[in-house]
């Protein structure tokens, strides 16, 4: 089979800007894309916590322009090279010479439908200019939605991207990219296209609509959720749309990545551990004890909680569930950023019962690592979950998942109690904090019997989800489209 060109564009990956798991994606993806023999370059933003670290990024090329919009000054590309795939960063220091990606505490930037116009914009050029002509565009999330729309109605009959084929990855349908109708103009967009068959959206102009009317197949990251987005409950508004794409949509689950992820060998934590040493993981329980000030007796069960902090997490769920949480003897550790109002209840209930619950606002990779570390169980109540990452991560470390059976945590974690030689985790159905409390309690009186509990653990972190099936169902819906 012909090697694949693949381009792929996001906002974010690791390990050069993160909010969440997209950025894990799009930093492990291309890599196991490229172990199995495709070529692979990557876009992203070059914004200014990308250029505050050494990644060795080096500049590249002045003087570009991204062409259809009222763009101010022209962008420099910059490039490194990791694994043999190219990442390559688009430099413009209106747009990403910021503090944030998306926006500061206090709300998203106001102009990030110009931010990630011209990103998507600028994409296409520098392709052109890098001479780099690809088979397939990988657009992923509202923010690269607008690729489709500029190769479908600017680029599509001249020769350089005349046979390159667009998958769009959507990795959270809620997030859409949904603004004012005057930007139209600033993007280069034409009134005739601010019509409901195409960008318009409820008299708005809604950026995921390109992404999934122009590009030739739509993936999501689980299958779970793949069938979710096409019912009213999931959809966002927009499950009449991909009922009509219904033949080109594939759910694709994410992979984890363990050589960032993996026990074994994190340089983050405090001593390593696998299956065979698994008296060490009490080590890191006994020092995220120390970290986090609980003086909690490490043999009481610890819980953990990576998230951003919104709805979607259901983070209400665990904040209304906390007082009985702590009458069940147990302590919790909470690392996450995200709504203003969760911030302020979490960190009185923390106050409120200092020997049991920890919490940390903000974004702090290190101390991720050190949770699924020193965590027994770790809880994602999740309203709705495209993919999950956080569970693949903790199966790996020995932290049993309880989740809410929804989207890729339905797909991924199966309930021990139902299924006692299978199970990998506990899960609930229902967004009530009794059922979560209800999972909780299953999974403590598992925990109370050590030899149980270590025979769930040792059969667990032997599970294997890394990237390489799933890159090899994304060449496939590649070839697939190619055809
Ligand atoms: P989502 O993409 O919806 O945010 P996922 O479970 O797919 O959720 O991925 C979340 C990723 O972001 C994980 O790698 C998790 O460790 C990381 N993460 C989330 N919040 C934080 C935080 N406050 N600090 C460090 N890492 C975080």
């Amino acid at each position: 089979m012909k090697q694949l060109k693949i381009l792929l564009a996001a906002s974010e990956a690791v390990p050069f800007s993160k909010t969440g798991g997209l950025a894990d994606v799009a930093g492990s993806l291309p890599l196991a894309l490229s172990s199995l023999g495709e070529k692979i370059a990557v876009f992203l933003p070059y914004y200014r916590l990308t250029k505050n670290r050494d990644f060795g990024i080096k500049f590249l090329q002045k003087g570009l322009k991204a062409k259809w919009g009222n763009w101010n000054p022209d962008f420099s590309l910059y490039h490194c090279k990791k694994e043999n795939v190219d990442f390559y960063f688009i430099d413009e220091k209106e747009y990403f010479n910021r503090d944030f990606i998306y926006g500061t505490p206090l709300g998203d930037y106001p102009d990030n439908a110009e931010r990630f116009g011209f990103f998507a914009n600028s994409v296409l050029s520098s392709a052109q200019a890098l001479n780099f002509k690809p088979d397939i565009i990988h657009c992923n999330d509202w923010h690269t939605a607008l690729i489709p729309f500029y190769l479908k109605y600017k680029l599509a009959n001249q020769g350089f991207f005349k046979n390159t084929k667009i998958l769009f990855t959507i990795h959270n349908l809620a997030y859409q990219g949904v603004f004012p109708k005057e930007v139209i103009s600033k993007l280069g967009i034409g009134c005739e296209f601010f019509v409901p068959e195409s960008l318009e959206f409820y008299g708005k102009l809604n950026f995921i609509k390109s992404g999934i009317l122009y590009s030739d197949a739509i993936t999501t990251v689980s299958r779970g959720y793949a069938k979710e987005i096409l019912t009213k409950k999931f959809g966002c508004g927009l499950e009449g749309l991909l009922a009509l794409r219904k033949k080109n949509l594939y759910g694709i689950a994410n992979g984890a990545d363990y050589r960032q992820w993996n026990p074994r060998t994190d340089k983050l934590i405090k001593v390593n551990y696998d299956r065979k040493s698994l008296r060490n993981k009490l080590e890191c329980k006994k020092d995220l004890l120390k970290q986090t000030k609980l003086s909690l007796s490490p043999a009481l069960p610890l819980l953990g909680v990576i998230s951003r902090l919104t709805q979607q997490k259901g983070i209400d769920i665990i904040i209304d569930s906390i007082p009985r949480v702590v009458t069940l003897s147990c302590g919790l550790v909470i690392l996450g950023v995200g709504d203003e109002k969760y911030h302020k209840k979490l960190l009185a209930l923390a106050k409120k019962y200092p020997q049991n619950i920890a919490v940390r606002i903000g974004f702090d990779n290190k101390l991720a690592h050190r949770i699924e570390a020193g965590c027994d169980m770790f809880l994602m109540p999740s309203r709705y979950e495209p993919g999950g990452l956080s569970q693949l991560y903790s199966l790996k470390y020995g932290t049993i998942p309880i989740v809410r059976a929804v989207g890729g945590l339905n797909d991924t974690i199966i309930d021990y109690g139902k299924n006692p030689d299978s199970g990998n985790g506990f899960k609930f159905s229902t967004l009530r904090p009794d059922d979560f409390i209800g999972a909780l309690k299953r999974a403590i009186s598992v925990y109370k019997n050590k030899k149980e509990w270590k025979n769930i653990l040792l059969r667990i972190m032997k599970l294997d989800f890394s990237w390489e099936e799933s890159a090899k169902e994304y060449i496939k819906v590649y070839q697939s489209i190619m055809r």
